[in-house]
């Protein structure tokens, strides 16, 4: 999967940094939550992986 490091905030359009950190020989899977965290606003966000499709 292609998990971002950093998303826009959708509060403050500051940067959130990922707080979720997977090893590499265990990565992210579709339906897995990745939490965010906004230094800006203190904001937390949880993103749910979904599967690409690119077909
Ligand atoms: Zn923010």
């Amino acid at each position: 999967m292609d998990v971002p490091d950093e998303i826009i905030c959708v509060e403050c359009q500051g940067t959130c940094y990922r707080l979720t950190q997977r090893p590499e020989d265990d990565p992210f899977l579709p339906g897995d939550f990745v939490a965010y965290r906004c230094p800006d606003c203190a904001e937390r966000f949880d993103l749910v992986m979904e599967a690409d499709e690119d077909d």
